[in-house]
């Protein structure tokens, strides 16, 4: 019986029990990380002492897993985006197409270089960024085309390959949502010029802070190693005592280098990286099923014809008339009480969101917020931001053979008693 009282009201929520943690630790990854602590180096410019790097090590098991030639740890996956931007040469001038709706380093690092990044909507079906609009939104200065693959959701690689090759302008994949998602044969990250990744806390694969910029072209490749490491490259002729790195300065590189832990914890979490994406992948094929038997309530769009996608946050879509017309942010809450999990709406809209701040960074000698702005209209992603929720994939790791229910549970009952969903003032206390 479901209890009339909702849980945001003082009633008894639907599930009480317990949602896995994340990220987690165990004993190999401590100790591969104690291994780092006293092997006496902690960076890649740390002294070359007859043991092959973490970082080095890290490299090739995740291009490995990539099935791509080539890649960079690199210190977070802001600077994976950064370092590939600089290994394309974008700078002042230039601009650089970006999704209207993801986290906002995708444009900012595309403005700490001096370019303009170029808003374009999202579709809405899979809320990744939608190839007629990039299309329309290309010109002579269009230097590179990023993409998100959104939520774990495969973006149309099909299109954008085409688009790539027609117009001679590279892609610039960012898995950093969907590390082990399959476009046919082939894992993202490798169809484009890079494949970038972010291993913050949150991802599907994460030492806290890091990333990796995966390709396939060898001097892509080595300007990507420059720009992350002040212009310096691994050296093939190595000594015991002496830096393993070379001077070469093709590229002005700065420092975005993964340390050694970062790179210990890493090559030990990668070996759960397939397991847990199936059982994730598990628990959300039984959620969307289940879901087919609510009305007013569903998954994006995740399994594309040819695609293979894997599960970040989990994106629900609201009919919000069907919720006497509350506000996303109010299901939220109502939501987040009665399963014990932490439930919020999505990305508000590049061009609204708080930590984009174009008018506040000159090097791109664009002055005015509105010169910046303009043209920029993105309704898809603004109706997204009103009626999408979201939960943390570590939610799709339980092992709980209930909790897929209960969450539909918990969707039917707050429709059921919509009306009594209190207003969003209450959504601070989350
Ligand atoms: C997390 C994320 C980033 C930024 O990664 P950081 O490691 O936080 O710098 C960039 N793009 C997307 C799509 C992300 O999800």
């Amino acid at each position: 019986m479901t209890n009339s009282k909702l849980a945001v009201n003082g009633g008894d929520p639907v599930y009480e029990g317990n949602w896995p943690q994340w990220p987690l630790g165990d004993k190999s990854t401590e100790e591969s990380l104690l291994k780092a602590l006293y092997s006496g180096r902690w960076a890649i410019s740390g002294p070359y002492l007859g043991e092959e790097s973490f970082e080095r090590k890290f490299s090739q098991a995740f291009s490995e897993f990539n099935k791509s030639e080539f890649c960079t740890p690199v210190s977070n996956g802001s600077s994976s985006l950064l370092s590939a931007l600089i290994a394309l040469g974008v700078g002042r001038g230039d601009e650089v197409i970006v999704p209207g709706l993801t986290w906002v380093a995708c444009a900012t690092t595309v403005l700490a270089l001096g370019a303009k990044p170029v808003i374009v909507d999202v579709d809405l079906n899979n809320l990744c960024i939608s190839p007629e609009k990039v299309k329309a939104a290309i010109t002579e200065k269009t230097k590179a085309i990023m993409l998100v693959h959104a939520f774990g959701a495969v973006a149309d690689l099909d299109a954008f390959k085409q688009m790539s090759q027609e117009e001679g302008i590279p892609l610039i994949e960012d898995c950093s949502q969907a590390h082990g998602a399959m476009w046919g044969d082939s894992f993202v990250g490798t169809i484009g010029a890079f494949g970038c990744f972010s291993m913050q806390q949150s991802k599907l694969l994460t030492s806290g802070e890091g990333g990796a910029v995966i390709t396939n072209d060898p001097e892509l490749y080595l300007r990507v190693e420059q720009a992350r490491s002040d212009g310096r490259v691994f050296s093939s002729e190595r000594m015991s005592g002496a830096i393993e790195l070379k001077e070469v300065g093709e590229v002005q590189g700065h420092n975005m280098c993964l340390s050694e832990f970062q790179s210990a914890v890493l090559l030990e979490q990668l070996k759960k990286l397939e397991s847990e994406n199936k059982t994730r992948e598990k628990n959300a094929k039984r959620l969307i099923k289940l879901l087919e038997s609510v009305d007013g309530v569903e998954s994006i769009e995740y399994f594309r014809e040819g695609t293979s996608p894997v599960f970040y946050n989990f994106v629900l879509r609201f009919d919000l008339s069907m919720f006497e017309s509350k506000s996303i942010d109010a299901i939220s809450l109502a939501l987040s009480q009665e399963l014990n999990l932490f439930i919020r709406p999505i990305y508000r809209p590049m061009n609204e969101h708080p930590l984009y701040k174009p008018e506040k960074s000159f090097r791109h000698g664009l002055k005015e917020r509105d010169e910046i702005m303009r043209g920029v209209d993105i309704p898809n992603a603004k109706l997204a931001r009103e009626t999408c929720l979201a939960f943390h994939h570590s939610a799709l790791l339980t092992e709980d053979v209930d909790a897929m229910e209960k969450m539909v549970t918990a969707i039917s009952k707050i429709k059921e008693f919509a009306v009594d969903i209190p207003d969003v003032e209450n959504l601070a206390a989350i």
